[in-house]
């Protein structure tokens, strides 16, 4: 079955309870037991829900896992996976990773005596570099953000099959329509749901994805115990965004193609980052391993000034914090998501204060390249 198909037929589309074509929203807390003796499938909605149940069997189907989780945002998620490590142990983050995840690991997990290093993963040998003997994961990102680096991700498994480590794969800027990690031989993939899977700025989830039984009990531990689940109403509003992922990646993807060919071309924009341009550094290992480039760009203006000028005078676009929605969404890194990050740090990632991230929307292209244009005006 081809994955447009498989996002509407998956085993969990249909209530088993009533035929409804839409699983209902089990608003319920807790399950009455009949016969105390009998082991029953919910008997409390931390510990399972069955509106949970089907999105977390429809994600697990679309990653190719064995079990999916879901959780109340995407860093929820994160920081749940992070949670089946032990003290000591010693976990490897490429160094652009989403800002809250750089925040929990390096603040917060911290406290607890991970051992965590950051490095440039655009390069595995500074990965293998890093391996000791109390290593336990690699945890990477890519596309990564807000600068579309590539990470390749068949290198960076086979490397931490080798040493035994675990790969964790943030997969929230492709979702399972364009790349899908654990088919490559990644262990556990995460998303923040909250961008292209609900798709619609209307929900925080986040949902990962494991391969192993013994490791999806590991996270189920830290589900039910730790208890940072995702509510029905939530659950549903995923499962009817999960339905509509190819066609919106798709309409959105060539509206990013276009956007950024067209940036290419103005004199006011001095870098375009998008991993369907011709010249992307990483482009063909980006290829190997996802099926599109996805529907976040990023662009350097000619100026600051520029910049600036762009972010105040954009009017369609929304400026916002978040990507994956219908509608265009701009950021401006350095005093957005990135704002934490000391200057001299940001300046060497390269995050600098002409830097302009969009997630592009489902608008017809025409009218978005006509606000683009209209914003670039000096007057
Ligand atoms: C937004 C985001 C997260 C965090 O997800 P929340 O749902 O906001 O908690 C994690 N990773 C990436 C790549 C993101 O874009």
């Amino acid at each position: 079955m081809k994955f447009g198909t498989k996002l509407i037929h998956n085993g969990n589309e249909i209530d088993k309870q009533t035929g409804a074509l839409s699983i209902p929203i089990y608003q319920t807390s807790t399950f009455h037991q009949e016969d105390i003796d009998k082991p029953v499938e919910y008997d409390y909605a931390r510990s399972g829900n069955p509106t949970r149940k089907a999105l977390e069997n429809s994600i697990a189907a679309l990653e190719a896992g064995d079990r999916g989780f879901a959780f109340s945002s995407g860093m929820a998620a994160t920081s749940s996976v992070l949670s089946i490590f032990s003290s000591g142990d010693h976990i490897i983050i490429c160094e652009d990773v989403y800002g809250g995840t750089h925040r929990i690991s390096s603040k917060f997990f911290t406290r607890f005596n991970f051992e965590i290093d950051f490095v440039d993963a655009g390069n595995i040998d500074n990965i293998k570099d890093k391996i000791k003997s109390n290593t336990k994961a690699i945890y990477l990102e890519t596309p990564s953000n807000p600068l579309m680096k590539i990470t390749d991700l068949k290198g960076a498994i086979s490397l931490a099959k080798e040493n035994n480590l675990l790969v964790i794969v943030d997969n929230t800027f492709m979702s399972p329509y364009l790349q899908r990690p654990l088919e490559l031989g990644a262990d556990i993939v995460i998303h923040s749901a909250t961008k292209f899977i609900g798709g619609h700025s209307d929900v925080v989830g986040g949902l990962v994805v494991v391969k192993d039984k013994e490791l999806a009990q590991r996270i189920y531990f830290v589900q039910n115990g730790f208890g940072a689940i995702l509510g029905p109403q939530d659950c549903w509003l995923l499962l009817r965004g999960l339905k509509t992922l190819k066609v919106r990646m798709d309409f959105q993807q060539k509206n990013a193609q276009k956007l950024a060919e067209w940036l290419s071309t103005r004199k006011e924009v001095a870098q375009v980052f998008y991993p369907g341009l011709p010249d992307h550094p990483g482009r063909d290992v980006h290829f190997a391993q996802a099926d599109g480039a996805g529907a976040v760009l990023s662009f350097k203006a000619a100026t600051t000034d520029i910049a600036k000028r762009f972010m105040k005078k954009v009017s369609m676009a929304a400026v916002a914090v978040s990507l994956g929605g219908v509608e265009t969404i701009v950021s401006y890194p350095v005093k957005m998501s990135h704002a934490a990050i000391p200057i001299a740090e940001r300046e060497r990632l390269g995050i600098t204060d002409n830097l302009i991230r969009v997630s592009v929307g489902l608008e017809e292209i025409e009218d978005l390249i006509a606000d683009f244009e209209k914003s670039f005006e000096e007057i």
